[in-house]
């Protein structure tokens, strides 16, 4: 049976990590292993850098001085990692960097998704390129596959929908069988006329869930920098717990409200097929892992706090003093969709509706100037919002104490409070 690893920018951001990832492999004998990868480190966030300059007119010198790191960047994991027999990657590396200007070029007057998607993906086709070529010289036999010929989408650029149908038939006539292990970047897509795509920030994972669908897998691990999940980021709660074993719902849950550990939509398809996900730590491989199937019985009533920072408060009201009934509400969330955007909260009044968006500029503009002709509108920055599933006693309330709260909002089984955002770094504690 299949297996599907995807190893994240974390875990190939130099070339030591990108040693580390050869045990890990060779470790997995079994075939066929699909290896899906993201961009390094943050790469993703460089390009992203870049094409801002690329669209400016003013900013050619910054475009070019960008342009240059990015290619010595790879360049010098190159030489890391091969030393004297480096320069063939180097070159190939070189080519790469050329294409993407050359992709800047054509597409920097048009529209900003299909520029975005024509050059960002560069990130994964340079990490795949290093990843495969240092496969292949530490022995593990590895075929490099591009992403945007079997992950087939629609031309929804930034946030493209994948046709099952055509996915599935070119995976299936590509990647089943090998006994290479076969290498392809997350992340990215195609159109069936060959157009690249992407699959929304932090897509790679919901990549190596396609795959594992497409090719009935047995088991999809996703490799972290943690060695599964928690019921907090033990990055900023000091008395994190690791869940060992959640079921596809309650992580669903998880990752909808924000848990950054698992991309929300990975687990739709895995569900459907019943394929288990493992995360695992690539640092401590032999730490207990974390294991998302169907079986709800090991889903504890355990508080999960969840904190999304850089939200937006934006308080939506119709010009004409009218009620925000049902038609008015249809409207702003269509246009929300339009934009591209995803409310993280919504609530509303008589005369109100009220929404927490993710500050991503180049998209909540446009939202904000397509609302602006029909409704007065009042923004809020700097705020974060705080999830707790299962909330047991006053959790929300110790957790949020002496914070400004802007908006609250409760179920049976979550409750949210939006705050400003508190300046200095600081270790959050789940209150028992
Ligand atoms: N490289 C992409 C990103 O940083 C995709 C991913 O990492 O999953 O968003
Ligand atoms: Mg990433």
């Amino acid at each position: 049976m299949t297996t599907v690893f995807k190893f994240g920018g974390a875990s190939i951001k130099d070339a030591d990590a990108i040693r580390n990832l050869t045990p890990l492999i060779e470790a997995h004998a079994d075939r066929p292993l699909v290896v899906v990868v993201s961009a390094m480190g943050k790469t993703t966030n460089a390009l992203e850098a870049l094409l801002a300059a690329a669209r400016d007119e003013g900013r050619g010198d910054d475009y070019r001085k960008r342009l240059d790191a990015l290619g010595s960047s790879h360049q010098a994991i190159a030489d890391a990692l091969l030393g004297d027999e480096a320069q063939a990657l180097k070159e190939r590396i070189g080519n790469l960097v050329e294409a993407l200007d050359d992709q800047h070029r054509r597409h920097r007057q048009g529209p900003f998704s299909r520029h975005y998607d024509q050059t960002v993906c560069y990130g994964e086709l340079l990490s795949t390129t290093i990843v495969a070529e240092w496969l292949n010289r530490a022995d593990v036999a590895t075929d490099w596959l591009d992403a945007r010929e079997l992950v087939i989408t629609d031309d929804h650029h930034q946030d493209a929908n994948v046709d099952w149908k055509a996915t599935s038939d070119a995976i299936r006539s590509q990647a089943g069988g090998s006994r290479n292990v076969l290498l392809t970047q997350g992340f990215i897509g195609g159109t069936a006329e060959g157009v690249s795509t992407t699959l929304g920030r932090e897509g790679s994972d919901f990549s190596a869930a396609i795959f594992a669908h497409c090719l009935d897998a047995g088991e999809v691990v996703i490799w972290k920098d943690v060695t599964g999940l928690f019921n907090a980021d033990p990055r900023r709660f000091g008395n994190a717990v690791q869940l060992k074993r959640l079921s596809y719902a309650e992580t669903i849950e998880l990752a909808w409200h924000g848990a950054k550990v698992i991309h929300p939509k990975t687990l739709g398809p895995l569900k459907q097929k019943e394929i288990p996900l493992t995360v695992r730590s690539f640092e401590t491989p032999d730490a207990p892992p974390s294991t998302i199937t169907s079986d709800t019985r090991f889903d504890t009533d355990l508080p999960s706090c969840i904190l999304r920072d850089d939200q937006v408060l934006l308080e939506v009201k119709p010009k004409d003093f009218s009620f925000m009934d049902e038609p008015r509400q249809h409207d702003i969330l269509g246009r929300l969709v339009e934009a591209g955007m995803h409310a993280n909260l919504i609530d509303g009044g008589a005369m109100q509706l009220t929404l927490c968006l993710d500050n991503m500029a180049e998209r909540l503009e446009p939202l904000m100037e397509s609302l602006d002709a029909d409704y007065t509108l009042q923004r809020q920055e700097g705020l974060t919002l705080l999830t707790v599933r299962h909330p047991s006693g006053s959790i929300l309330e110790r957790l949020s104490e002496g914070r400004d709260v802007l908006v609250e909002r409760r179920n049976a089984t979550t409750a949210q409070r939006l705050f400003r955002t508190v300046e200095c770094p600081e270790t959050w504690y789940i209150p028992d």
